[in-house]
């Protein structure tokens, strides 16, 4: 439907499709990539203590407490770090911020598909780099002749939805080869095995990281994400920010955020219960026949070679578990399956065992 209400830009604009939140329960949820372990008790009691006292009142609008438990967990200092609503807000802003030059942003022909998304919103010119054969970034492939302008970089590290990581030296080269540019690296999955390239920020102005307590903090529906980069990147998306909303993060996102860092212990323990999964997952993956890309993330991406995705995905659902399948080129045949708890991966295997004799 389109109305003449509408800016026509509106129209125009081609939105995300998050995965399916769906309403029955006794699913196996394994379709977007939410950890399977709740939040840190820590985390429920300062929600708790928090929504007991001043939601009468407005947040911080800085968030500061949050800004120096993330500074201080990084070694950084506060004003190298931007909170926001999520990581999905803190990307959108810097892609406000850094990315609108009039020439095309560079991005791997396979991510996180909202980053041509955002590009649509702000009318960013968008140039895609293939990943090689084997789904390996190829930095090379990000050079551009003397005078080809570009807008900027922007990579999942580890990528999404392949679950691969880049070394860190490749991402210095990526910021060597774009020395005016902002480098924008999303480290959405990086704690289940990837190398950040926060400490690098000292060294490179143009450098700018993203994480997420979505994630590797359990705290999906919480909305609590990231950005760390020099002084001078975070007071840009200061400035967005302050140009939208002054309190993306309210006061139960605020301590239950600084909670999740201070609670150290359970941050270890479960993302080490989820990368154990990891393993165990891949190796039965194989023995049903699946390839399996090598993942640093918390989940993988996988295909059967005699059977087509689409198929095992509608077989799994049909018994209650679900997984993402993204109908786009080169990944049409891969199923990207986020790792549960042991008994949700066991289910899985089980489930897919059922499918694929099903479909033989
Ligand atoms: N980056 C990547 C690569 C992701 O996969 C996701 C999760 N969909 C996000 C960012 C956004 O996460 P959130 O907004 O929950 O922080």
């Amino acid at each position: 439907m389109q109305s003449s209400f509408w800016s026509p830009v509106v129209g125009r604009l081609t939105p995300y499709v998050p995965g399916e939140q769906p309403k029955l329960e006794k699913l196996v949820k394994l379709n977007t990539n939410e950890n399977p372990y709740p939040p840190s008790p820590r985390v429920i009691a300062a929600i708790q203590a928090a929504a007991r006292q001043g939601l009468q009142l407005y947040p911080d609008p800085e968030a500061m407490a949050l800004r120096q438990t993330i500074a201080a967990h990084h070694g950084l200092a506060a004003q190298h770090v931007f909170p926001g609503n999520g990581s999905d807000e803190v990307l959108a802003h810097a892609f406000f911020a850094f990315f609108q030059h009039g020439c095309p942003l560079l991005m791997p022909d396979i991510s996180y598909s909202f980053y041509e998304v955002y590009c649509g919103l702000y009318g960013i010119p968008v140039e895609t780099v293939p990943l090689t054969e084997e789904m390996v970034l190829d930095v090379s492939a990000y050079a551009r002749a003397d005078g080809v302008s570009v807008a900027g970089v922007v990579i999942a590290n580890p990528n999404a939805p392949t679950g691969m990581g880049l070394p860190l030296q490749q991402v210095e080269q990526l910021l060597r080869l774009h020395p005016t540019r902002v480098v924008l690296v999303d480290e959405a999955y990086v704690d289940f095995g990837g190398e950040s390239a926060i400490p690098l920020i000292a060294q490179y102005p143009n450098l700018l990281v993203v994480h997420t307590l979505s994630k590797s903090r359990s705290l999906a529906g919480l909305r609590v994400g990231f950005a760390c980069g020099q002084a001078h990147l975070i007071e840009a998306l200061e400035r967005v920010k302050n140009s939208f909303n002054s309190y993306p993060l309210d006061r139960l996102a605020i301590v239950g955020g600084v909670a999740a860092f201070e609670d150290q212990a359970y941050f270890e323990q479960t993302r080490a219960a989820v990368m154990n999964s990891r393993e165990g997952l891949v190796l039965a993956l194989e023995d049903l026949g699946f390839q399996v890309l090598p993942s640093q993330a918390n989940f993988v991406f996988a295909r059967h070679p005699q059977q087509d995705a689409a198929a095992i995905a509608a077989g799994l659902r049909a018994r209650g578990v679900l997984v993402r399948h993204f109908r786009l080129p080169r990944i049409e045949q891969y199923l990207r399956i986020s790792i549960g708890t042991p008994a949700q991966c066991d289910e899985l295997v089980q489930a897919l065992g059922s499918v694929l004799s099903g479909l033989a």
